[in-house]
């Protein structure tokens, strides 16, 4: 019997409250935790039953059989925020904040943008998702159009996606109301910030929101799931995911993997490793965290990437920490993984301190680093480590 983990927490804020209980039957759909404060409901995406509930995940033991073609659906609502919310909806580009809170907000003269970025190399199944159901991301854009009283809607994509571009340009060549917007093709073009600053010509100030400015942005994945929820009552159950790396089949993408499937199916079905292989990333290369075989597939779960074996790294490690790039935390769990001693860390220059957290004052438009290499060079690191590509 296969046992998989559902948990509680996929989403910015507190852990979800279990509403069922050791020994109950799910079935596929079904809502099973609610927020605990800010957060977003969590529904079954298998059949089966529940062994146990900790203060992390729901443990179910799924049915050996399983229809992944129908689920409980959500309750039917006139409300196309209240359907958002009732779904559980988050931020599915990595974010996970939750999706109604964001549409809750009303700007009459704004835009609202869908982020199609896929900022993270080797990550494509946003792209995918685009190529495939423009149709459908049209439509969720006239919904979160319509939710946020935005009149007009811009559909960001990076410039390199040229053919894709061209079928956006088509699509949206009788829509008045909508456009398309070509981000350069850098790291971070899927930042907020810098996505306002190119679409809008704003620059907004590090903590400043984009609502605060007149934008409201979504995930191209997240406006798959709002469309699911509104035409289909379709809770979030299933997750797009892009597999590559050191497996047989790179670039793979996976539609519509149910919730909490761990990580060893899908590098199953791509055939296995590549041998030698290391770890397991969850996520992007820049911002994503390790993870091993049982890991669940989360609502945040972009990629699953299968690194090479660490190199090993005798000489002493300065970290240059990016705010969009890999934390000092993820980075020093590198160095360590290398066998590297971590001596001194600086952030970029352009980094400041808003509520004590810092925060980039200009994402994508990056410094030279010259000074910060130095300084870490005058505190005895022999070789740099940073967390930015762009550099
Ligand atoms: S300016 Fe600095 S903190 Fe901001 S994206 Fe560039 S490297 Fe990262």
């Amino acid at each position: 019997m296969t046992q998989i983990l559902i948990p509680l927490k996929q989403h910015v804020g507190a852990p979800c409250k279990a509403i069922v209980n050791a020994g109950d039957h799910v079935q596929r759909g079904q809502l099973m935790a609610e927020p605990n404060g800010l957060g977003a409901n969590i529904h079954a995406s298998f059949a089966g039953r529940v062994i146990d509930v900790d203060g992390d995940n729901i443990v179910l033991t799924i049915d050996e059989e399983q229809d992944f073609s129908t689920y409980l659906p959500i309750i039917e609502t006139d409300n196309p925020i209240k359907a958002v919310e009732n779904a559980g909806i988050v931020g599915a580009g990595g974010a996970g904040f939750p999706t109604f809170l964001k549409l809750a907000c009303e700007i009459p003269e704004g835009v609202f943008i869908a982020n199609g970025a896929e900022c993270e190399a080797l990550l494509v199944h946003n792209v995918k998702q685009m190529n495939e159901h423009i149709d459908q991301l049209i439509r969720g854009m006239k919904y979160c159009m319509e939710m946020t009283k935005a009149p007009k809607g811009v559909i960001a994509v990076k410039g390199k996606h040229r053919a894709l571009i061209t079928r956006l340009l088509k699509a949206v060549d009788s829509e008045p109301t909508l456009d398309v917007y070509q981000l350069p093709d850098i790291y971070p073009a899927g930042d907020e910030r810098m996505i306002v600053r190119e679409v809008m010509d704003i620059v907004l100030e590090p903590g400043q929101l984009p609502t605060e400015v007149g934008a409201v942005i979504d995930n191209v994945e997240t406006i798959k799931r709002i469309v699911e929820a509104i035409e289909d009552h379709k809770p979030f159950i299933d997750k797009d995911v892009t597999v590559s790396g050191r497996v047989k089949q790179k670039e793979t993408v996976f539609v519509d993997v149910p919730i909490g499937t761990p990580v060893k199916t899908l590098i199953n079905n791509v055939g296995g490793y590549v041998e030698p292989h290391g770890e397991i990333v969850i996520g992007g290369p820049m911002t994503g965290r390790s993870g091993d075989e049982i890991t669940p597939i989360t609502k945040t779960s972009g990629g699953v990437l299968v690194a090479m074996p660490f190199p090993q790294e005798s000489r002493k490690v300065g970290l240059l920490i990016c705010e969009c790039g890999g934390s000092a935390e993820r980075m020093t769990e590198i160095a360590n993984n290398m066998g590297a001693e971590v001596v001194a860390a600086e952030r970029c220059k352009r980094m400041v301190e808003v509520n004590g957290r810092y925060r980039c004052a200009l994402p994508g438009i990056c410094p030279g680093q010259a000074q910060t290499v130095l300084s870490l060079k005058k505190q005895g690191a022999e070789v740099v480590m940073t967390g930015s590509c762009s550099d």
